[in-house]
């Protein structure tokens, strides 16, 4: 009998080659030292999928991760994470959505669903309440991601099952392809579609009904309260639920942190044309929200009328503003917002397709490529007709978009010619929407991230948008002013650290960093720690919470190290040490990783030559068995 409320105690295992799908319980100690979602993927690949194990490979396993608070009364409770070794990076990879699936998952009574092998023919993976059964696929197989969807809604007769599903680009291992969530979210970075691609797993489909049993449901209903009264009465909740994430893309062009033209500026002259006023007047159709969550920054927009009337589509965020805007230099919100739902349909993550994309367009402009390499297609700055034709052409693999198809760093090492010194990547990952010169945590989170370029790891938004107070009350006076000035260096190796140890609990317990975590910052680590105890029944000192958040992101780091990671890739890419930024706040300034560096490695008791965790350090965190395989 597993111990704790809030779980139901078991996961799915499938055997794709075999064909088998058998329960498994979950593990106390598991839960008691991983939480879940995150950190339950992170031991799962950790223990199974090792160095000698292509990520595209039968071998590799694709982990679908809730955590104890997914689907419960807390506010912003309906991620789940989706873990694999990924293929676009070779290292640890993981991608988080919201939506309904990880709540559905729970009520249809699983905790987890963890997939390896390969399926001789397309299947998709159908789970209602305590049944699970492999199902063909072979007529979804080139379907879109909402083709797929209506398909399977359609198949099954009840339009409320809950999916996870890969377009064509999943289908056709594109390195970055993402798995759509229901409906239009998305796990997107990583190139975990192509994982599933790769296993020939269209889709998960999930219909539950039962209940999530609560250990003290008085305790957790006052605290939900509680922090919702937080939340609706922060002074920026008013923005962030009007508005989501596109909300900032004026403040961060003013900042200068807004990547134009494949990171040469980060600044854009044309961003009002693509800023959240632009979208909600051209395209807001209504609110719409994950489930349980009191922000709903999530809107549905549709194109009103022109040559894409009547696209709609959700879940537009400033990463994809940025990437398919002014990334390429594209100002025409219609075509972008055009292209964002090709992607959703195609299964394409946005941010690493438009850096894909102005990678080409910076190529081309310094003619390393040329009509020949590119198949007769002229990559000019801003160009969406091209733009859009090559979306398709990656998906499938075609032509010049079947190079396009493999990722930044791929890509420069395929053409040579100097091409390496454009390429905006870290470790792999295409950068996401930030320029660390203007704002020095972000770019110290791009390097430390365990999964490659990444924001979303430490997420520092205390000095992001410069919060004072919550600097203040979360870190203490002694921390200020440095802490919130986003040009500053000092104090931000220890936010950074912060942000990254409390995101894995964050990501482990199926909470939403875009919510009250990060964003609003209201939500901490006390209250996650008094919300799992009232929704578990496990003891949960912050102490004890700070220990898990430490234990998996140095695990996820070990996981790196064995395949190779060593301080000498903890690096950002030539351009932001070499150019100086020409807009915004940092104009003039470029940024120097190493002090930060320093110190981080310091903070966390990491070897400084090879940016390892001591074997000291591990022990410390009961990783014991880790520090004898990682050091020996
Ligand atoms: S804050 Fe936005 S992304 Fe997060 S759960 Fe709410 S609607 Fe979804």
């Amino acid at each position: 009998m597993f111990p704790y409320l809030g779980y139901a105690g078991k996961w799915l295992w499938v055997d794709l080659t075999e064909g088998k799908v058998e329960s498994r319980d979950y593990d106390p100690l598991l839960a008691e030292s991983y939480l879940g979602g995150n950190g339950f993927g992170t031991r799962l690949l950790w223990e199974n999928v090792g160095p000698d194990v292509d990520a595209l490979s039968p071998e590799n396993w694709l982990i679908f991760s809730t955590g104890p608070l997914c689907g419960t009364v807390m506010p912003n409770p309906g991620r789940m994470e989706v873990v694999a070794k990924s293929p676009l990076t070779g290292i640890y990879g993981d991608a988080n959505s919201g939506g309904f699936l990880g709540p559905e998952l729970k009520f249809a009574g699983w905790d987890a669903v963890v997939l390896t092998g390969q399926s001789p023919a397309p299947v998709y993976l159908a789970i209602e309440d305590g049944q699970a059964t492999l199902r063909d696929a072979t007529e979804l197989w080139g379907l879109t991601a909402s083709g797929t969807e209506q398909e399977i809604r359609r198949l099954w007769g009840d339009a409320l099952v809950k999916t996870a599903v890969i377009g064509p680009a999943g289908e056709n291992l594109v390195r970055y392809a993402g798995i759509q969530i229901t409906a239009q979210r998305s796990a997107a970075r990583c190139g975990l579609g192509a994982v599933m691609g790769s296993k020939r797993l269209k889709a998960l489909a999930v219909r539950g009904h039962g209940p999530i049993r609560i250990a003290d449901p008085k305790r957790l209903s006052h605290l939900s309260l509680e922090l919702q009264r937080r939340l609706l009465a922060n002074p920026i909740f008013p923005a962030v639920s009007a508005h989501g994430t596109p909300g900032i893309v004026s403040l961060m062009n003013a900042m200068g942190r807004f990547p134009t033209q494949n990171f040469k500026a980060g600044g854009y002259e044309n961003a009002d044309r693509i800023n959240a006023d632009a979208l909600y007047s051209r395209a807001f159709v209504r609110n719409v929200a994950c489930f349980g969550c009191p922000v709903a920054c999530d809107k549905v927009y549709q194109i009103p009328d022109g040559p894409f009337a009547n696209t709609s589509l959700r879940s537009v965020e400033y990463e994809t503003l940025n990437a398919l805007g002014a990334c390429i230099l594209n100002d025409d919100l219609d075509a972008l917002l055009a292209a964002n739902r090709l992607c959703d349909e195609l299964g394409l993550d946005t941010i690493s397709t438009g850096r894909c994309i102005s990678f080409a367009m910076e190529l081309w402009d310094e003619e390393i490529l040329n009509l020949d390499d590119t198949g007769g297609l002229p990559l000019r700055w801003g160009d969406m007709s091209v733009v859009l034709r090559l979306l398709p052409m990656i998906a499938r693999r075609e032509g010049f978009g079947n190079l396009l198809a493999e990722g930044v760093r791929r890509m420069s090492e395929t053409i040579g010619r100097g091409a390496e010194q454009f390429a905006m990547h870290v470790k792999g990952m295409e950068i996401p929407g930030q320029d660390g010169r203007a704002q020095r945590s972000m770019g110290l989170a791009h390097v430390t991230s365990t999964r490659g370029a990444d924001h979303l790891k430490a997420f520092p938004t205390i000095d992001e948008t410069g919060y004072p107070d919550e600097g203040r009350r979360r870190y203490g006076a002694d921390y200020l002013p440095e802490l919130v000035q986003p040009l500053a260096t000092k104090h931000k190796a220890f936010l950074v650290k912060d942000g990254e140890d409390f995101g894995a609990v964050i990501d482990s317990t199926g909470m939403c960093k875009s919510g009250g975590t990060f964003v609003l910052a209201e939500i901490y680590w006390p209250d996650i720690g008094a919300a799992i105890e009232a929704t578990t029944g496990m003891s949960m000192s912050v102490k004890l919470l700070k220990e898990i958040g430490e234990r998996i992101y140095n695990l996820q780091r070990c996981y790196d190290a064995i395949h190779g990671i060593t301080r000498a890739d903890d690096r950002l890419p030539r351009r932001f040490s070499a150019e100086p930024s020409p807009t915004g706040n940092a104009r003039g300034q470029t940024i120097d990783i190493e002090p930060m560096l320093q110190e981080y490695y310091r903070l966390r008791g990491w070897d400084a030559t090879k940016g390892w965790p001591t074997p000291e350090k591990l022990q410390t965190l009961g990783l014991g068995d880790v520090a004898a395989c990682l050091w020996r």
